[in-house]
């Protein structure tokens, strides 16, 4: 017989929850989000022993059951709810070694919650370096659990953890704070009003209730017979008890935990100098990110050529395998090129993410993080939407939901507000295409001038979303003022198996989220491009054979005249057409004008249009490139030159063109007003920057 049992992994943020469980569950995980809310859910399974298996929850890092943030109130809510199906058998408590005090915290109050815990001390190997010595033997004792050291980065007490979890149920449940400590008269009234419950979850049930009186979500088990005393005595309580816990935690690690001082963290404290000092630390962040955008350019276009080549063969061949027909039609040009629309960002996505969790897992992000709060706060953001504002460069969905952790409502929503302006990877093969197109490749001083131009796009980006903020600032209404507390992790050499965890989520998260809406879209083009209204769309052939029938034209000639001309008649050619008079003075046409309309859904439609656009009826062995440099006006200049590119690459930099990025911005806020401002307002202002760059460049 198979036993199963529930574990769920509680600890600080960035104490190795996620190594931990990567080390138990291997490549038996999935990921997801809680009902409701976008907090993301990471499960797994293992086998303990011959006849135990577990489920592991990964869960959100957390200071304290005392939430003050969504993610934090996934943990507290789990663990009040019994009924819930992840409801633990077991609470693995995962502490840094380096931090165990401020660990204890949480420890001891989900300790108390009369759940069995064990504490897993993680990091050990930093002990010899750090001079710690811990009386584990000693320390389970006062802690009444079983504590084992851990390091995954060693992957070493794994083995052990499994060992504890086995036998889990010869945990004591005793207590570690009496309540009652906290305030006497308190806890025995709230004993007497409820006589069998355990004191210490029903205060945690109250104090929920209390944490979150300004939020609407899910309310837990209703306590609101006992609300006897006022808000403000109830968080006064709440602080007593964390004075109490520390209290105690002093206590049990004066006679367990000691710190030889003498190897002093020299190197530490210089780097952290030079990395948040308020001139030097800036140079080291711009220049790195001037390295990453420029291997972002350089390393990804090789694969994406390939893959863009590869798609129009694989059409070609389709087309050559399969019966002439509509089925045909609209396998070779929908399907596979909407296909090849999404897998051609996974090299872009994959590098960034390569790159912004090296430096999360370095350390260097949190540096980041303390250096911009200084300068973020004028602008009310908090340090913490650097995290967003950098993940919006990949792509505006998780940076949105990126801003979670940032407490203060006012610089969270004006955080999800401007993120859309950072440059996501779904500009960046528009950017591409276009750069390639009209900036020359050459070099200055080994700097391309193309690289240097897309790092001007992003910086546009940045400065724009910086503006916005700072304007929202006075807009917006202030609720309180936010307190700021970030993390200084230790540097460590980035471990390659979490790197890998986080680009393969990465990149299958985008693959499966937003190549749905991609792959649907491509086709709805395919339908709105192969189909018209009218005699002029059904009749196309008789009509352009008649209106060349005195000129010499190859077969082929006439194909694309048909083509072109079927084209124009095409619902989308019509509504392309429509707007022709509105986006003419930005330098566009109406071909242009089709890829904008597709672009308002998703913006890396554009370059997949345009492949659609200008494919129909041609042979699919040229490539977009080509296809678009040779685009002729009709005073026979070049459509895509320097005046347009520049114009059209504003106008995807600063408008609001993805309809999943106001979805989630709708679900965030709880209302469609805030998509519906960035809808209208970014729109408006990239039409406006267009039109003028456009009329002064021509
Ligand atoms: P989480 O935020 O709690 O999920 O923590 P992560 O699993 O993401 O780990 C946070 C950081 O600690 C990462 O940089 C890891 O590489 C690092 N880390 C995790 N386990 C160990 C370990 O055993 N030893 C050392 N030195 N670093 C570790
Ligand atoms: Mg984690």
């Amino acid at each position: 017989m198979i036993k199963n049992i529930n574990i769920a992994l509680i600890g600080n943020p960035n104490t190795g929850k996620t190594s931990v469980f990567n080390a138990l569950t291997g490549l038996n995980q999935k990921v997801g989000n809680y009902p409701g809310i976008t907090v993301e859910k990471k499960q797994g399974s293992c086998r303990l022993d011959r006849v135990t298996k577990a489920r592991i929850l990964d869960l959100p890092g957390t200071y304290s059951l005392n939430a003050s943030s969504m993610d934090e109130s996934v943990v507290v809510e789990l663990l009040l709810n019994k009924n819930n199906p992840d409801f633990p058998d077991v609470v693995v408590v995962v502490a840094d070694v380096e931090n165990l005090k401020r660990n204890l915290l949480l420890f001891t109050q989900i300790k108390d919650l009369e759940i069995p815990s064990v504490l897993v001390i993680n990091m050990s190997d930093q002990m010899q370096r750090k001079g710690i010595k811990i009386d584990l033997e000693k320390l389970e004792k006062k802690l009444n659990t079983k504590v084992v050291l851990v390091s995954t980065r060693q992957n070493s007490g794994v083995e052990q953890l499994k060992q504890i979890l086995v036998d889990y149920r010869s945990i004591p449940s005793k207590l570690i704070l009496d309540p009652t400590i906290i305030d006497q008269d308190y806890f025995e009234s709230l004993g007497k009003a409820f006589p069998n419950q355990s004191l210490y979850k029903l205060w945690l049930v109250i104090t929920q209730n209390i944490n979150f009186t300004k939020l609407e979500r899910q309310k837990v088990p209703d306590t609101t017979q006992f609300k006897t005393q006022p808000q403000s005595y109830l968080k006064k309580l709440q602080q007593r008890e964390t004075i109490k816990r520390y209290q105690t935690i002093n206590q049990i690690l004066k006679e367990t935990y000691r710190v030889n001082l003498d190897e002093t963290t020299d190197l530490r404290s210089k780097l952290d100098n030079l990395l948040i000092h308020k001139f030097w630390g800036y140079v080291v962040f711009f220049l790195i990110l001037l390295t990453i955008f420029q291997a972002i350019f350089d390393w990804s276009s090789v694969p994406m050529a390939f893959i863009d080549s590869s798609f129009a063969r694989l059409s070609e061949w389709t087309r050559a395998q399969m019966p002439a027909g509509i089925l045909t039609d609209l396998i070779a040009e929908g399907v596979i090129s909407g296909l090849g629309g999404i897998v051609i960002f996974i090299p872009q996505i994959a590098f960034l993410f390569l790159f912004i969790s090296i430096l999360e897992e370095t350390g260097y992000m949190s540096r980041v993080v303390f250096l911009m709060d200084r300068s973020l706060r004028k602008f009310g953001l908090s340090g913490k939407s650097v995290v967003p504002l950098i993940s919006g460069t990949a792509c505006a969905i998780p940076a949105v939901m990126a801003t979670r952790n940032i407490e203060n409502w006012k610089e969270r929503l004006i955080t999800i507000l401007v993120v859309p302006f950072t440059t996501c990877s779904a500009r960046l093969p528009v950017y591409m295409i276009l750069i390639s197109l009209v900036i020359p490749n050459e070099r200055l001083l080994g700097i391309s001038y193309q690289g240097l131009t897309l790092m001007g796009l992003y910086l546009i980006g940045f400065l724009m979303a910086i503006v916005s903020a700072s304007i929202l600032n006075r807009l917006l209404q202030s609720t309180n003022k936010s307190y700021f507390v970030v993390e200084m992790p230790n540097y460590k050499l980035p471990l390659l198996k979490n790197v890998a965890f986080t680009v393969w989520e990465k990149t299958r998260s985008f693959v499966v989220e937003a190549g749905k809406i991609i792959l649907a879209i491509s086709i709805l083009l395919w339908f709105m491009a192969s189909f018209g209204p009218g005699k002029k769309f059904s009749n196309a052939e008789q009509i352009v054979a008649h209106q060349y029938f005195n000129q010499d034209l190859s077969d082929s000639e006439l194909e694309n005249k048909i083509a072109s001309f079927r084209l124009e008649n095409s619902y989308i050619g019509i509504l392309g057409k429509t707007i022709e008079p509105m986006i003419l003075p930005l330098g566009y046409d109406w071909k242009i004008g089709i890829a904008l309309i597709s672009s308002f859904a998703a913006r890396e439609v554009f370059v997949g249009t345009l492949a659609t656009i200008y494919s129909v009826g041609s042979d699919a062995q040229v490539t977009i490139k080509t296809r678009m440099d040779g685009e002729i006006r009709k005073d026979g200049t070049r459509l895509f030159n320097l005046s347009t590119g520049i114009s059209l690459m504003l106008f995807y930099a600063f408008a609001m063109q993805c309809m999943s990025t106001l979805a989630i911005v709708k679900k965030e806020t709880n209302s469609w007003k805030w998509p519906s401002i960035q809808l209208f307002s970014m729109t408006i202002i990239a039409y406006f920057v267009s039109l003028l760059s456009y009329q002064l460049l021509k």
